[in-house]
């Protein structure tokens, strides 16, 4: 998928309407079409990326900044027990849109919405293995 067949690409420029929630220079945050939970909001970047890793950190700060006072409007909009931040990324992950973004997901007690947290246990000495493999890749 390229910028130019993007939808969130055209939703930002008003070429696909939305339900705008909030707009400043860097971000755009708007009503999730298909939302897991009433008042599922969706929160992107203006600059096109796929993935968070490919993000530039800088723009990554713009949506940071405006995201905590979002996350709390949704919350308290719909007077929701706790909240859901979650950023797909690559289609193994569940992503389906192409351009990174963040989703904010209102929850209630008991709502039934992501019902299984999937968890295991790591063998002796497998997590610092991988933890090794992490540290190497990361370059910060
Ligand atoms: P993903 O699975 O990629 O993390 O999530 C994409 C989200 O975008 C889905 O929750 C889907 O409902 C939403 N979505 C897809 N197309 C549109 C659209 O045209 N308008 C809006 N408002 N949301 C969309
Ligand atoms: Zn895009």
């Amino acid at each position: 998928m390229n910028v130019q067949c993007c939808i969130f690409c055209k939703i930002i420029a008003g070429q696909v309407p939305c339900t705008k929630i909030y707009e400043n220079e860097h971000v755009l945050a708007f009503m999730d079409a298909g939302p897991v939970s009433e008042g599922h909001v969706l929160v992107v970047l203006k600059q096109h990326t796929t993935r968070l890793d490919l993000t530039d950190p800088l723009e990554m700060a713009e949506l940071a900044k405006v995201l905590p006072k979002l996350a709390g409007s949704v919350k308290d909009a719909m007077v929701a027990d706790g909240y859901n931040v979650l950023c797909n990324n690559g289609s193994s992950a569940g992503q389906v849109v192409e351009h990174m973004h963040f989703h904010i997901i209102p929850r209630k007690e008991n709502d039934g919405v992501f019902n299984q947290w999937p968890s295991f246990q790591y063998p002796e000495g497998k997590a610092d293995t991988i933890a090794e493999k992490i540290r190497r890749n990361l370059t910060l």
